[in-house]
């Protein structure tokens, strides 16, 4: 017998219509035998069964929902059956890419896998999947034979479960410092133990496809490049030149060698360690111009209360990049803040383009990549968005 949460009345609409969170205000009563990280059936204030999930009351999300059948156990099983449909449809080479799966999105909340070619990372977001670990590590094993699965738990929201951050080994050979991956037929060195996420921005990865429409025989302004990403994609499509700018030193080094492993140029002075707000307006100064900008900040919006603020950046940011365009140059901007919706980033981008008295054109609109699909149930899983404009 599972323990059981109830619900106080008229709060069960969201629960059938399939979102995968309970809120802590939307529940009535606890049974006091359930610990945090158990599993508990969701009923109505009237005992109807709704769906079934695992609790942690120190979190605002005090239960995550895994399954809207009664009959369905959240066994072995079930954890294998879910592993198995996310990695199904997931088609990948070797040596390549994906995220396997993509927590809430595919069925599996709190949980996110990536694959590089024969190395899984796994991020354990939540008390609930943190305790499932020896299971879904043995799970993946069996379905994927990986060379080896490594943790990057190292990320803030855990505080919100009450968890510490968490890496390392979780089974098979640790995975070297660099771990090198292709894709779309270029050649990328990824640190999965330090870098950013699981190592990679593989929700960039149609994108990066996708711009190379763009910069044939361009000069091209990378901002926030990260590991080159970007850089490559646009090399490899002949942009003329690619400055890539980035805080990190750090990343600013694997940028140039991903780019120089690809056999494109790569000079020392492309590389530039700056803070992007004020790198952007010492251009500006200079009157220097661009064919093409990419901007690809971090997510300048974290909670509610950091909107406006984030909207400011969002604006600042794209303004003086529009400046800095030729005209009928192409500014390719993202966002991936959740909070701030892709509604709200056109208006955002618009209010750019009138102060910086510049007119733009949307040619393309881009998204987060395939296998970081967005379950319509849940539109919280959709965070990426950026907009390709034709600058005048
Ligand atoms: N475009 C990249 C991902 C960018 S992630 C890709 O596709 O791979 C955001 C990057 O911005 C990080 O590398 C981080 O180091 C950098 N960053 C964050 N704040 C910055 C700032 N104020 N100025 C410059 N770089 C910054």
């Amino acid at each position: 017998m599972s323990n059981k949460i109830i619900l106080k009345p008229n709060r069960d609409k969201p629960v059938r219509q399939k979102h995968p969170w309970i809120f802590s205000g939307a529940i009535e009563r606890i049974d006091s035998a359930s610990s945090d990280g158990d599993l508990v059936d969701v009923l109505t204030s009237q005992g109807e069964f709704l769906a079934r999930g695992y609790l942690n009351r120190r979190s605002q999300i005090a239960v995550r929902l895994l399954t809207w059948l009664e009959s369905e156990a959240v066994d072995e099983g079930f954890w294998a059956r879910r592993l198995a449909l996310a990695a199904s449809w997931r088609v990948m080479g070797a040596h390549e890419a994906r995220r396997l799966v993509n927590a809430e999105s595919d069925g599996l909340p709190g949980l996110v896998v990536d694959r590089y070619g024969e190395w899984l990372i796994v991020q354990a977001l939540t008390l609930g999947i943190d305790g499932l670990k020896p299971i879904i590590t043995q799970q993946l094993n069996a379905l994927l034979r990986p060379r080896g699965i490594y943790e990057r738990s190292d990320v803030d929201v855990r505080e919100k479960e009450g968890l510490a951050q968490a890496s390392g080994r979780l089974a098979g050979d640790e995975p070297p410092d660099r771990v090198e991956i292709e894709e779309g037929g270029y050649r990328y060195l990824v640190d999965v133990k330090r870098g950013h996420k699981t190592g990679f921005y593989l929700d960039q990865r149609e994108n990066r496809k996708k711009i190379q429409a763009y910069v044939a025989n361009a000069e091209v302004l990378n901002l926030f490049a990260y590991t080159g990403g970007f850089a490559v994609a646009a090399l490899s499509a002949d942009a003329k030149s690619v400055v890539s700018v980035d805080s990190s030193a750090d990343v600013l080094q694997l940028a140039q060698e991903n780019v120089r492993l690809n056999g494109l140029p790569a000079r020392a002075g492309d590389f530039v360690e700056a803070d992007v707000f004020s790198y952007v307006r010492k251009l500006r100064a200079e009157k220097r111009t661009f064919d093409v900008i990419i901007a690809d900040p971090p997510k300048l919006a974290q909670s509610q209360g950091q909107i406006e603020k984030a909207a400011r950046a969002y604006k600042d940011l794209n303004l003086v990049a529009m400046q800095l365009l030729r005209p009928g140059g192409y500014l390719i901007t993202f966002s991936c803040s959740g909070l701030v919706t892709p509604d709200l980033f056109q208006k955002i981008v618009f209010g750019a383009a009138v102060d910086a008295g510049r007119d733009a054109q949307i040619v393309e609109r881009l998204s987060q990549s395939s296998d970081h699909p967005v379950l319509l149930s849940f539109p919280e899983s959709e965070y990426l968005k950026g907009l390709v404009c034709r600058v005048c």
